[in-house]
């Protein structure tokens, strides 16, 4: 008989280790466990959004190392073709910005100055700024996205819980469940935790050694500008600017809001709770950096209205490799998290990968790299977003 399988958290890590499983084994159980309730996209209000919940994501496959790029090759495959995932994929291309020609990452072909201000006729370009483009990146409606593929895989046999995880249920050393804060209980024969930037802390509170699981939560600050009806027009075609060690500007969504990264990525503290409000000071200096790095390119949108200010927080793994991995020691505990940055764009393989962990599959190169106790990469994954400052945070019950 098939295994049955919980996954705590519906982020792009859950979402699709469960739909994966299913797919995989039609007859097995499949349970898929998250605090936020159906229909509800993009939680605001006093709550942590997490991570996988955004107007916008990058899809790209530029890396600096050719397994993640093979990796994202196949996802954008999946964008490019499948349902659920094409209705939400634009392919936008993007284009780089940069002072010097910084990293090693594959940014395109030479652009030249009259076709960008053909695109960004205002922006304050400098003269010793050079420009590339490529034309294959996009970006996802990654809220709209991530939602409609819980329903796919609630369609397809995916039993969607909404309620928060409060530990962990054992038989001796074999983990065989979850347990809710309502007291409900869930049993099965695997349980995979991917809970984001939350995990460890999870595994904290629920007594499991979790030192092997080795990332920080980092964060970004970002900023959403809301477009008016001719802005709209004007940009809404636009390509992506990405700019190195600096951050993104993504196109506008169909109600009209541009949103910027701030790739100037800071320590956050640990989430012990999602329920901990945090106070996020209109006026803080990361969201003046996001404001000034628009402003250079779209000097007229310097006051436009702001449609929204967020912390973004990931699960940040010291070189950028993700942790899909058994806990070694813990039958029966597994976790697939440490997005650091980069993970959003898996959303329509990444459950494979864990499928295939979960059943002693896993390619040893992806083992090499995911295992709980694997040894470091050389490389960074993603060395541009490394974070090199805190954030005072001030939280409040
Ligand atoms: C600003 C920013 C921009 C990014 N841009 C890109 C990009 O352009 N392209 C890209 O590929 N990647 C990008 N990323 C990275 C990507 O967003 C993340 O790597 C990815 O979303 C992580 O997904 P996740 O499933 O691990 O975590 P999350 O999205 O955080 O999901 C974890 C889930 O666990 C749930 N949870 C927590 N506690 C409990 C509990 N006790 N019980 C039940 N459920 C619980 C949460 O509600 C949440 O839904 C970006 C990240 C940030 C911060």
């Amino acid at each position: 008989m098939a295994k049955s399988l919980i996954v705590v958290g519906a982020g792009v890590f859950g979402v699709s280790s469960a739909l994966a499983w299913r797919r995989r084994y039609p007859d097995a159980s499949v349970t898929l466990i998250d605090p936020k309730p159906l229909n509800d996209k993009n939680p605001e209000g006093n709550w942590i959004v997490p991570t996988s919940e955004d107007t916008g994501k990058i899809i790209r496959t530029a890396y600096v190392s050719s397994s993640y790029t093979e990796l994202a090759k196949e996802a954008i495959g999946m964008w490019e073709v499948e349902e659920p995932y094409l209705k939400y994929w634009r392919k936008s291309g993007w284009v780089v910005p940069e002072k010097i020609e910084a990293g090693s990452l594959n940014k395109g072909t030479d652009m030249s100055r009259e076709r960008f201000f053909e695109l960004f006729p205002n922006a304050l370009l400098e003269d010793d700024e050079i420009l590339k483009e490529d034309k294959s990146p996009g970006w996802v409606e990654a809220s709209a996205a991530l939602a409609a593929t819980i329903q796919t895989a609630i369609r397809e046999g995916v039993n969607y819980v909404p309620g928060e995880a409060a530990g962990l249920l054992w038989n001796v050393g074999t983990c065989i469940g979850v347990k809710l804060g309502d007291g409900t209980e869930f049993r099965a024969d695997f349980v995979v935790l991917a809970m984001g930037c939350w995990t460890k802390d999870f595994l904290q509170q629920s007594g499991v050694t979790s030192h092997g699981v080795n990332c920080e939560v980092a964060g970004i600050t970002v900023l959403g500008i809301q477009l008016n009806e001719r802005e709209y027009e004007q940009y809404k075609d636009m390509p992506m600017i990405a700019i190195p060690e600096k951050g993104e500007i993504l196109p506008p969504t169909r109600d009209g809001v541009i949103k910027t990264n701030n790739a100037i990525s800071f320590h956050a503290p640990d989430l012990s709770s999602r329920k901990i409000p945090l106070i996020l000071p209109d006026n803080h200096p990361y969201f003046e950096e996001n404001i000034a790095m628009l402003a250079k390119y779209f000097p007229g949108l310097k006051h436009a209205p702001i449609a929204f200010r967020r912390y973004c927080f990931d699960a940040f793994t010291p070189k950028q490799d993700f942790i899909i991995s058994a806990l070694p020691g813990y039958e029966g505990l597994h976790v697939a998290t440490g997005g650091s940055f980069h993970g959003w764009k898996f959303l329509p393989n990444i459950g494979n990968y864990v499928a295939d962990m979960l059943e002693g599959k896993l390619a040893a190169d992806w083992v090499d790299k995911w295992a709980i106790g694997a040894k470091l990469s050389a490389e960074f994954i993603h060395p541009d977003i490394i974070p090199k400052r805190s954030a005072e945070i001030t939280t409040q019950e």
